[in-house]
């Protein structure tokens, strides 16, 4: 993990907030390349959830709501981890990630650890300039709740009839006691969430299953290794009181299994808390049948930042390579991006830079190509530019040379298997655009 971590900050993926400040616990930066990887990480997420579906509609609620919100939700009673402090080094703990509460793990003194105590892990704020209990609000700890408060909002407008899913990606906040493993647990993380509401027919365990398919397939789609993944079923003890079903999705990261998504049967908990509350309705009427029922919720909740940082792990590779040639044995890092992740899909290169002809042609073919694929133009020595666009994860790199000024081809070298191929720089578009 650290020799990614240093990875992601010299290629400029990830950096810790505030760095220079000396950073601030469990908030991360997304630098240039890190920004596009998460970025086609969401929209991975959004092609698949919303644009190819005629059933499920686009959503995007404000991070601060109502205060209610959150006592309906349960959030204020309830959303607590157990903290321990050590009273020696100060250092504060999950009272569930220590071994024992005989020792503490920072400073290894003894009997220095307080009782366990609850802890809201919901960050506060306050809106307008009084600061009082009237105007303490928090940001919110997940995006789901804006859709259940706009559910009839939502069908009314949107003209959907149950079975129909609302979708949104947006920030959510926790006041996590010990963040780490990188970007894995931070305080500040977004997420992707699919509320899909079901009548209450009888099929609606048969839903669930689908939509923990289609979920399993999403993943395989983007390349995650399948032998570093699993959907876990949790047992019902491991459930909340109301849900009927539950799998959360788990990915091998160095340190251990760690859950990257959960799915949910959540029943009409979510809706009935609010109406309870509001004393509005959220009911669903059904014109056709002239009932009113209230819709079964199947949920789809996935971190995108863990998203992001399982797809920096798994394709993370340092392997032992032979130069044809003299026989040198080298290592090289590669990042193997699935082709849509990818941040830059092709790099183009003139062979040499102090050639005008060969740096115009370069600019032209890259100029060119970038309506139609993520491309960077870049030069210098041929096996820096190899090295630094394996690093990045780049599937193609495309160099022009003497030869093109001659015949119009150009080579083309695979990341993954190093091997060339010589392509009409005409037909690089069709090239790209059957591999990307
Ligand atoms: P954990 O047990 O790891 O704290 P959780 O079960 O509380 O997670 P959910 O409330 O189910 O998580 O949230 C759904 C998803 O949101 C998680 O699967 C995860 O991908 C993401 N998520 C939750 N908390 C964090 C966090 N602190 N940092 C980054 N992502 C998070």
């Amino acid at each position: 993990m650290d020799e990614i971590s240093a990875l992601a900050k010299r290629r400029g993926f990830i950096f810790q907030s505030s760095e220079i400040y000396g950073g601030i616990g469990g908030f991360f930066d997304y630098g240039p390349l890190g920004a596009i990887l998460k970025r086609n990480v969401k929209n991975a997420w959004w092609r698949e959830m919303v644009e190819l579906r005629d059933d499920v509609v686009a959503f995007d609620s404000a991070i601060i709501m109502h205060p209610s919100t959150w006592i309906a939700s349960g959030h204020v009673a309830a959303f607590h981890d157990k903290m321990v402090d050590c009273k020696n080094c100060k250092h504060r703990f999950r009272a569930d990630h220590l071994p024992s509460l005989e020792k503490c793990p920072d400073c290894g003194m003894r009997e220095t650890l307080t009782e366990p105590r609850d802890f809201n892990l919901m960050m506060q704020t306050s809106i307008g300039p009084m600061e009082d209990s009237a105007s303490r609000t928090y940001l919110r700890p997940e995006t789901a709740q804006g859709i259940f408060v706009n559910f009839k909002n939502i069908y009314q407008s949107a003209r959907k009839k149950p079975p129909f899913g609302i979708a949104q990606i947006g920030k959510s906040f926790r006041n996590e006691i010990t963040p780490g493993n990188f970007t894995f647990r931070t305080r500040e993380f977004e997420q992707a969430e699919l509320e899909y509401f079901v009548p209450n027919d009888g099929k609606d365990l048969a839903c669930y299953e689908e939509w923990v398919a289609a979920r399993k397939k999403w993943y395989s789609d983007y390349g995650v290794r399948e032998e570093r993944l699993r959907f876990y079923e949790l047992q019902p003890e491991e459930r909340p009181h109301y849900a009927k079903a539950g799998t959360d999705v788990e990915y091998l990261f160095p340190w251990g299994w760690g859950e990257l998504e959960s799915i949910a049967h959540r029943g009409t908990y979510d809706l009935d808390a609010h109406m309870a509350l509001s004393g509005k309705d959220l009911t669903y009427f059904d014109e056709a049948t002239k009932t009113k029922y209230t819709p079964i919720l199947i949920e789809s909740s996935a971190g995108m930042d863990r998203t992001t940082l399982t797809m920096l792990v798994d394709a993370y590779q340092v392997e032992a390579i032979t130069d044809a040639e003299s026989g040198k044995e080298s290592s090289r890092t590669v990042l193997r991006f699935h082709p849509k992740i990818a941040p830059i899909q092709a790099g183009v290169f003139p062979l040499a830079r102090n050639k005008p002809e060969l740096v115009e042609r370069a600019r032209a073919i890259e100029r060119g190509l970038r309506p139609h694929a993520r491309t960077l133009y870049d030069e210098g020595n041929v096996g820096q530019l190899y090295r630094r666009q394996d690093e990045i994860g780049t599937p193609f790199c495309i160099m022009i040379d003497y030869q093109t000024l001659d015949d119009g081809s150009v080579t083309v070298r695979h990341r993954d298997s190093m091997l060339q191929d010589r392509v009409d720089a005409a037909q690089l578009r069709e090239f790209l655009g059957e591999r990307i």
